[in-house]
């Protein structure tokens, strides 16, 4: 699983882990530091909202727990950090190249890069065990930026998570499952990409039709949310578009049956492809119950960044932001339709008066294209 876009709400640690031998200076809060008005008195009961997995319980100041989820967040945060340092510097490359094929449009965009992701400014809540991105400056180039592609997939995925449990609080005869359409590979990105397209749109119409006209393979899908996903195939080469689907189906849905159904209108659209693969999410593989850690671990499959930056060269990577630009990659029906796109790729921000620490990082360019975000300040008393 790409932790990269799972970052916002998952996070890939656990609150039993232990103390790793990295530095944590930079993120070293105490309970001490907050603001004079908020005193951190020991036994302060938390009932933190943001992390499943981590800060999923009654946390109390003082306890294992509260530690545990504190170094949970500082190790999050700085794995975090370094990602996006990484992220920041293939968006500097992507803008270096821009520069030098000097067209208008090019040349504008290098610009926008240039600027993108130069401070980061992180809030960390030490009564939560919680830090935030409170503040950047982001161009929202998510084709051509793999920070900007980041900060969405991992902010839609929050959102699609919270509307998935919300459906399947009211019915809970629903199980969520993947789909994974394919369409056969070819040398023209656009003409795969529209052909991918178009199958999807014929299949969602036909979904939508089904009560009036023969019944169709996505009816049993209650609400889903797709994406399209863009690479070359690894032997030939060639554009590989596919399809990332979560669907809301009944539990008692026979799966080997549905996905030869799927096969079977799936090709009858497309003409050239049956490759549909359909399987359950893992928490229902195994029985559990839903919540938003599980559900995230598999969702982020459909809400991970759509270009493969980092098989994808830099010259192939503007050649398909061209090709692509103003088309849609991601969809949604029934149940799961009308979640709203972020406005901004910011965390969600917890309420104003939360005593806080502000810890503000700068990008700083090493040799041989290395370098990354250094912390500017830190440890300050803020509210
Ligand atoms: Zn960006």
């Amino acid at each position: 699983m790409p932790s990269a876009v799972v970052e916002a709400v998952a996070g890939g640690g656990g609150a039993g882990r232990k103390r790793s031998g990295r530095p944590a200076a930079a993120v070293a809060v105490a309970p001490h530091l907050i603001h004079r008005n908020k005193s951190c008195a020991p036994a302060v009961e938390l009932l933190a909202d943001a992390s499943p997995g981590v800060v999923s319980q009654e946390l109390v100041v003082g306890s294992d727990k509260w530690e545990a989820a504190t170094v949970a967040d500082r190790e999050r945060h700085q794995e975090r950090v370094q990602r996006y340092g990484l992220a920041h510097r293939r968006s500097q490359l992507m803008g270096g190249y821009l520069a030098t094929v000097g067209t208008p449009r090019a040349v504008e965009l290098a610009a926008a890069l240039g600027s993108c992701g130069t401070y980061l400014e992180f809030r960390n809540y030490p009564r939560l065990a919680r830090t935030r991105l409170h503040a950047a400056r982001f161009c929202q180039r998510d084709k051509l930026c793999p920070l900007c592609a980041i900060r969405r997939g991992a902010k839609r995925l929050r959102r699609y998570v919270a509307r998935v449990l919300e459906v399947l609080g009211e019915r809970p005869h629903l199980v969520c499952v993947m789909y994974t359409h394919t369409v056969k590979n070819g040398p023209e990105l656009l003409d795969r990409f529209e052909h991918l397209a178009r199958a999807l749109r014929v299949s969602l119409m036909r979904r939508r039709q089904s009560h009036r006209r023969r019944p169709s393979a996505w009816a049993p899908a209650l609400g889903l949310a797709y994406s399209i996903e863009i690479k070359r195939g690894a032997g030939s080469g060639e554009h590989h578009p596919h399809a990332h689907t979560v669907a809301l189906v009944p539990a008692c849905l026979d799966l080997a049956e549905h996905q030869a159904e799927l096969r079977r209108e799936w090709r009858g659209i497309t003409a050239d492809s049956q490759q549909v693969h359909v399987r359950a999410f893992d928490y229902v593989l195994k029985g559990l119950a839903a919540n938003e850690a599980a559900i995230a671990s598999d969702l982020v499959e459909v809400f991970k960044y759509a270009l493969k930056f980092s098989e994808m060269s830099l010259a192939d990577c503007w050649n398909a932001a061209q090709l692509l630009h103003g088309r849609r990659l991601v969809g949604s029906a029934g149940a799961l339709y009308g979640v709203p796109e972020p406005e901004d790729l910011l965390d969600d921000q917890v309420q104003e008066d939360e005593p806080f620490v502000q810890l503000l990082y700068r990008h700083v360019a090493g040799g041989w294209g290395g370098g990354g975000y250094e912390l500017a300040q830190g440890l300050g008393v803020m509210s």
